[in-house]
Order: C-alpha cells, then structure tokens, then sequence
C-alpha cells in the first residue's frame, strides 16, 4: 500500500465495502453483469464468518466447511467472472456527491454506486481470558458452535432476545445451560422468556457479572460477581455464549445515511438506502438473522438492483446509446 499522501482517485462502475459473504455474493453477481466491481477487504479478509472453524449450516456443504475455506471459495469464484479483490481499507466517504468518493488506506476511489457490507462485531465483556479462550471454549455464535458443547454444561452471558433463543437452541446439545445476567429482569421479548423458564435444562443466575474466564488450554469457569453483594464465586463450565448484542461497523456513514438507534443501516426490501446507488446487505443492514446464508443472499440482491441503478443511470446519460 502506498503513502496516504499520494492519493490518486480510481472510478470504478461497482466498489463494494467488506469481503464477507455479502460483500463477496454481490461480487460475483455484479462481476457477472460485466461491472467489473472492485472489493475493498477491510480489516478482515473474508469477514466475520471466516473465523469460524466449521460452517455446518451453509447449503451445499453436508460435511461442513472451514469458515476460511468457505471465504475462499467465494473469493475464486467471484474472481473468476472478474470481480477485483483488493486488500484495502475505506476509512470514509462522501455520499453527497456522485460519484460517491471512498477515502481508503491507499488511495482515493469513486464509485457510480456502493455496496456497503462492512458487517457487525459482537460486543465482548472485555474481562481477563476472554480473547485468549475465544475459540478454545469462548463463542459469540451458538448456531455455529453449539454443535460442539454436546452434554456439557454452558453458560450464556446476557439477557436479550439472543441470549433467550440461543440459550433454548442450545438444550439440544447441551447437558444444562446457565444463562447469567446483570440485573434480576431480562431485556428480551416475553414469550422467548416463557420458554425459556420452562426449560427445564435452563437455569438462570441473577445480578450477577462474569469478571475473567478462567482454563487451562480450554475454558473451565468463570469468576462470577454479584453486583448486589459483591461477592464473588467460580461456576464451573466447559463453554461460555457471550450474547450482549452486536455493534454494526457503520460509524463512517453516520450522518449520510439512514441508520436506526443502534447504527444498522436501514435499507428496503432490495436493498437500497436513503441514497439512490448507495445500497447496504449483511450484517450491517441485518440486525435479526446474522447467518452466511442470509448476508449472501442479501448481497446478491443487493448487486442486483445495483446493477439496475447503473443501466438507469447510463441510459440517463447516454440516451442515444439505449
Ligand atoms: P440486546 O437486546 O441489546 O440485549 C443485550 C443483552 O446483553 C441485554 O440483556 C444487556 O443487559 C446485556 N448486556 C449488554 N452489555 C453487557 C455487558 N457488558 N455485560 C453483561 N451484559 C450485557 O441484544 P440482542 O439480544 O442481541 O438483540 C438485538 C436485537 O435483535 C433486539 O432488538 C432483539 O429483539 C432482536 N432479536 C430478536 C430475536 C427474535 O425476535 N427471535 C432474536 C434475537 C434478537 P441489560 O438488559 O441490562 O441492558
């Protein structure tokens, strides 16, 4: 990558921000209406859902497939109908103007239109052992990780709808769950609650913080608090859930699109955003399903109707051409 300083400015027709599944499936569905789009990666190649080990819910694969092994293919495949896959980083953008300018670590890129997929992060509790468990016993996603918590005893940190439904997802594996929250009320929606009372593999503990993830080699407890009394305790455990909810990447767009109170770009349903030729797919448009399938398929969509924005749009400025 070259200095900053010496930005000079590419146009391209497609830029597409992020390189996960939807970043990558509205690569290959504008790469093969001749786009030629150029993929900008971001920090992670390959997105969020490359870090996980197996993917054993993406259609196709009935033995599973390695998160980066998934996120490869989807690269070489978008790449053979010629989409550009380029190692650099959007820092912000101006979408008042068109073409839209992406500022990256690079250069200076100018797009017809955006597809912006630059995912969300699930928030972390940020105590000692937590980074160093992280897929050695620590998971931010039951779907793709219960599997591997057969008859053992979980602990899920949180109290929101994900908490609730993942926690009851996750009795079809476990041996016992323990869904440990920070106040004696949960945030998520009644009927999830309902069913997760009646759980009978579901047991809670109230007030209560997680304050270090303790193991050796894998996880083995968390130091639990009770914010009430302070008092503090070890619950043995072999796997811990953090399900605090999610932080979409949308900071640089704040102000130019329409986002709702917790920063997910609002789009409608083909993707577009309160920009025309600004389109949003994946997780930074999706705060409900989270899935590689459903970001995929939100980006091809999303692809899809840039395609159309852009055939408008060149009709419109060469109208003797049509
Ligand atoms: P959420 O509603 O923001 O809930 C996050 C939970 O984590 C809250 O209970 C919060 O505690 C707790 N929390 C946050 N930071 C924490 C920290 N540092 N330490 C300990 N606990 C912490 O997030 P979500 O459950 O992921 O849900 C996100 C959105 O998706 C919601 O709108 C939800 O309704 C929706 N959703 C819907 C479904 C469904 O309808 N089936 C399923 C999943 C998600 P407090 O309660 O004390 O703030």
């Amino acid at each position: 990558m070259s200095n900053n300083n010496e930005k000079t400015t590419e146009k391209r027709a497609v830029i597409i921000l992020g390189s996960g599944p939807a970043g990558l499936s509205a690569a290959l569905y504008a790469a093969r209406a001749e786009l030629n789009p150029l993929v900008l990666t971001g920090m992670v190649l390959h997105g969020q859902a490359s870090t996980t080990d197996t993917i054993e819910n993406y259609p196709g694969f009935p033995e599973g497939v390695g998160g980066t092994e998934l996120g490869m293919l989807f690269q070489t495949q978008a790449e053979r109908f010629g989409a550009e896959i380029r190692m650099d980083l959007a820092n912000s953008v101006d979408l008042s103007t068109h073409p839209f300018i992406v500022n990256a670590y690079s250069q200076q890129y100018a797009a017809d239109s955006l597809i912006i997929t630059t995912g969300a992060d699930p928030k972390k509790l940020n105590v000692p052992g937590e980074k160093d468990f992280t897929g050695r016993g620590v998971s931010y996603c039951c779907t793709c990780d219960g599997w591997f918590f057969k008859d053992k005893d979980i602990v899920v940190v949180g109290g929101g709808d994900s908490a609730l439904e993942e926690s009851i997802f996750l009795t079809r594996f476990a041996r016992s769950v323990t869904i440990i929250h920070r106040r004696d009320e949960l945030r998520g929606s009644a009927i999830l609650q309902n069913r997760a009372f009646d759980n009978p593999k579901i047991k809670f503990i109230w007030d209560t913080v997680v304050t270090e993830i303790v193991g050796n080699g894998a996880v083995e407890a968390v130091r639990i608090k009770s914010v009430k009394t302070g008092e503090e305790s070890l619950k043995e455990t072999q796997g811990v859930f953090i399900l605090i909810g999610h932080r979409p990447n949308s900071a640089m767009f704040k102000d130019q699109l329409k986002m709702d109170d917790k920063g997910y770009i609002v789009t409608n349903h083909v993707m577009e955003t309160s920009v025309p030729g600004v389109f949003a797919a994946g997780e930074i448009a999706d705060p409900h399903f989270r899935q590689v399938i459903t970001s995929a398929g939100m980006g091809a969509a999303a692809a899809i109707q840039a395609t159309r924005y852009i055939e408008n749009l060149y009709a419109e400025q060469n109208p003797s051409e049509v």
